[in-house]
């Protein structure tokens, strides 16, 4: 069978004679446990230099688009794309929760009842604003905050070899890079094509500095003009390779997707989780800056105690209440703590002189809480 070998010249070559179960079995083995290092760690550069400031272990990582995922996940389930839901009912029925969904244009609106509602729709979630309604001022506290830092990104197309063989020499998957009142990523969004030889890249690049919409409403949120703004606000400071990295971008919309936007985060609070019916989870019940990369990896936690705790319900009799209310507790508590981390590691970043106190350099991506 046709062996390949990754780019790092430190690895064997191996070649295993014969492509059945047993020789396919040991060549994933043994791609497995050779399998790049250098490529599981997040690395942080001085932007300025070009020097490697430090970087972080993130054993068994692989970088996924959330739209592969989602392609994944959605297998086998039943999904009402397109519906919004606009209304919870707990009040007709103590046991049962009632949901309006508003349609598509054409579609009409649909009530369906439910035993449980799981609020998973993301960092402006309605159930959370409907869990909140009840309390003083509710709809305010309900809210996603602007957080202070401005996130640009740009996903590229480059049009220039050279350049795409220094970002990957940077880092085979992203690298990170701080300059004065900035840090940003500098990585591969998504590969096509067939491996080994015949691999397109489309890479990204993202800046994150302190500002604020309400200061800069006018600032361009997207196309070519927030390109050109992302690129002009970042000069002089960064090293030759960073700063090509940036200015070789295209311009143009067929190679160059640009979005500029103010980070939100919401700190997780206490509310009525109605009997234990209706609860939260993902960035509905926690969203917070991306800094550490820890969002998906609370949801991840949430699901597995909301799973853990419906089956206690069924299982051992447990009061719904009782139980729920322990899920929630928990995940206000992770979720608040990893959000003011994440403010905090944002705040961090912005200075070379206080890398040293992030949890990204003592503690690493892991698990924040
Ligand atoms: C650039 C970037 C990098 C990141 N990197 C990492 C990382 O390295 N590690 C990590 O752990 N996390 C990371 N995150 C965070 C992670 O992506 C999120 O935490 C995660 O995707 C949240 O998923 P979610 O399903 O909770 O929310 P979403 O993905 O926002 O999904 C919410 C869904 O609900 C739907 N919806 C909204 N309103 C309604 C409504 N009224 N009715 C019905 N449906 C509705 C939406 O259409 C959407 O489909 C990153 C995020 C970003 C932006």
């Amino acid at each position: 069978m046709a062996a390949t070998k990754d780019t790092n010249p430190s690895q064997p070559t191996i070649i295993i004679i014969g492509a059945g179960l047993t020789g396919l079995l040991a060549a994933q083995a043994l791609k497995n446990a050779y399998f790049d290092e250098w490529a599981e760690t997040l690395p942080m550069y001085n932007g300025e230099t070009g020097d490697l400031m430090f970087k972080s272990a993130v054993p068994g990582a692989r970088r996924i688009t959330r739209r592969g995922l989602r392609e994944v996940l959605s297998e086998g389930l039943d999904i009402a794309w397109g519906r919004k839901v606009t209304r919870l009912d707990t009040e007709s029925d103590p046991e049962k929760v009632k949901v309006t969904l508003a349609g598509e244009e054409g579609v009409e609106e649909e009530e369906v009842w439910a035993d449980y509602v799981l609020g998973t729709d993301g960092a402006g979630s309605k159930v959370r604003e409907i869990l909140f309604a009840d309390q003083e001022n509710g709809e305010e506290k309900a809210k996603a905050k602007r957080s202070g830092f401005m996130i640009g990104t740009c996903v590229v197309d480059y049009q220039d070899e050279n350049v795409v063989r220094k970002v990957l020499e940077k880092h085979p998957v992203m690298a990170m890079a701080m300059s004065r009142g900035a840090v940003g990523g500098f990585g591969v969004q998504y590969t096509t094509g067939t491996p080994p030889s015949d691999l397109q890249h489309t890479f990204f690049w993202t800046k994150i500095w302190k500002g604020s919409l309400s200061i800069t409403p006018d600032i361009p949120r997207k196309g070519p003009e927030a390109v050109r703004y992302l690129k002009q606000s970042w000069q002089g400071d960064l090293s030759p390779d960073f700063q090509s990295f940036v200015d070789a971008t295209p311009e143009d919309d067929t190679h160059t997707q640009a979005f500029i936007d103010e980070m939100g985060t919401w700190i997780a609070q206490p509310f009525d989780n109605r009997d234990g019916r209706v609860t939260l989870a993902g960035d509905a019940g926690h969203p917070m800056l991306i800094l550490r990369g820890q969002g998906f990896q609370h949801a991840v936690i949430d699901v597995q105690n909301y799973v853990q705790a419906l089956l206690e319900i069924r299982d051992s009799g447990k009061d719904r209440k009782e139980v729920v209310a322990a899920y929630d507790k928990d995940m206000v508590e992770r979720g608040s703590k990893a959000a003011l981390q994440a403010l905090e590691e944002a705040e961090l970043a912005m200075d070379a002189k206080s890398v040293e106190k992030m949890l990204m350099v003592r503690k690493g991506h892991g698990r924040s809480v």
